[in-house]
């Protein structure tokens, strides 16, 4: 099958209740028993439920994994891969990583004897001085969040596997629709759905995808041991979201390369960060990895004055201040003061997250009231 027609029907099948063609919303916690055990395979809606697990067949489906988890957020995913390893255990993970997955990395498992390294991965061989026995896990963020740089998912899985490590890529940015990790040797996909994937700002949602059976079944021990599951009403949500997936990103892609078009030309524009221009400095690794280059952009107006990028996120008219992205609407953050709050100032800047510097969400709105609102709000 098609990704364009995944989307829409894969991992679904119609209810076999009443033959209903959307999956309907099981709001159920527990299933009757005919006999201790006599069961139709849900027992009790941490462990199943109906509708969480259409979701979680869309999942594997749209990755081109085997099996799907569907959590309560991106964070509660992250923390379930988390969970698989021992103290002692180290991680490398990108250096320039959503600010969150930073504070969940740094603030909790590093307090439970986990090692963290933030290795910047835009050369792949970068992370071989930090693999020893204790590396279990690399951890991927690919483009990266605000800064899009590009990972080398490719080179990266082939040094996990030579030391037999686990790589996991958090894929939210890109989509199953732009990047396939899996495919490209990852072990294990991450999605924040709250993004594109549920594509409407009306959830919070996480998945992780793999290909291997036993890795799924310590994942899904996890999801059910500590149960930061998402509830049927959510996964009806992401699962009509998701019927709509290709066209969106489609749009988003029209759209972001628009205005990264936009700002790179205007003179109040320092630099604009979007992997689809060619002086990019991973734009080679970006064009083969993925198949187009998303609705992300960020970019750092002249003078990097805090004042002046507060006041320009503010003037935006049809762009609209809030944390999140992957909605259809056309969404505007300052990572310094709102994503990457959690990150120090010296640990931020390292990374080019400077006090000017705005992330676009560009949404699938007309191109030229985009365009318009950015210009007014930069004059
Ligand atoms: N990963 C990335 C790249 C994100 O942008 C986010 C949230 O913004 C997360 C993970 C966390 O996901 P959630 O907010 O659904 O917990």
């Amino acid at each position: 099958m098609k990704f364009n027609t995944k989307t829409i029907h894969g991992g679904q099948k119609p209810d076999p209740a009443y033959g209903a063609v959307m999956p309907p919303i099981y709001q159920t916690s527990t299933y009757v028993q005919t006999t201790p055990g006599g069961h139709k395979g849900f027992a009790y809606s941490r462990s199943h439920n109906p509708t969480r697990q259409a979701l979680e067949n869309a999942f594997a489906s749209l990755e081109n994994g085997a099996f799907g988890l569907a959590f309560g957020s991106g964070m509660a995913a992250i923390d379930a891969v988390m969970k698989i390893l021992k103290p002692g255990d180290e991680v490398i993970c990108t250096n320039d990583l959503y600010g969150g997955t930073y504070r969940l990395f740094t603030k909790i498992f590093e307090g439970f004897g986990i090692k963290f390294h933030f290795v910047d991965m835009q050369k792949a061989s970068n992370i071989e001085g930090f693999i020893n026995e204790q590396t279990k896990l690399i951890w991927v963020e690919t483009p990266t969040n605000p800064m899009l740089n590009i990972i080398d998912i490719v080179a990266i899985a082939k040094i996990a596997k030579q030391h037999i490590v686990l790589l996991a890529v958090d894929n939210t940015f890109a989509t199953p629709y732009l990047q396939q990790p899996l495919d490209l040797g990852a072990d294990i996909v991450m999605h924040s759905a709250t993004k594109y994937l549920g594509g409407h700002s009306d959830l919070v949602m996480g998945a992780l995808i793999v290909k291997d059976k036993a890795l799924a079944d310590q994942l899904y021990f996890i999801q059910n041991a500590s149960g930061a599951i998402c509830g049927p009403q959510d996964a009806f949500l992401a699962l009509r979201g998701i019927k709509t997936l290709h066209v969106r990103m489609q749009r988003h892609c029209e759209n972001g390369k628009a205005v990264a078009e936009f700002l790179n030309t205007h003179p109040k524009v320092e630099k604009v960060y979007w992997p689809g221009f060619e002086n990019h400095p991973n734009h080679d690794i970006a064009k083969a990895q993925m198949s187009g280059f998303g609705g992300m952009v960020s970019f750092v107006a002249k003078g990097n004055n805090y004042d002046e990028a507060i006041k320009f996120v503010e003037n935006l008219k049809v762009f609209t201040l809030a944390e999140s992205l992957g909605g259809v609407e056309s969404l505007c953050g300052h990572p310094a003061s709102m994503t990457h709050a959690s990150i120090p100032k010296e640990e931020r800047e390292k990374i080019g997250v400077v006090d000017s510097l705005i992330r676009l969400s560009v949404g699938i709105e007309d191109e030229a009231d985009l365009i318009k609102d950015l210009s007014q709000a930069l004059g």
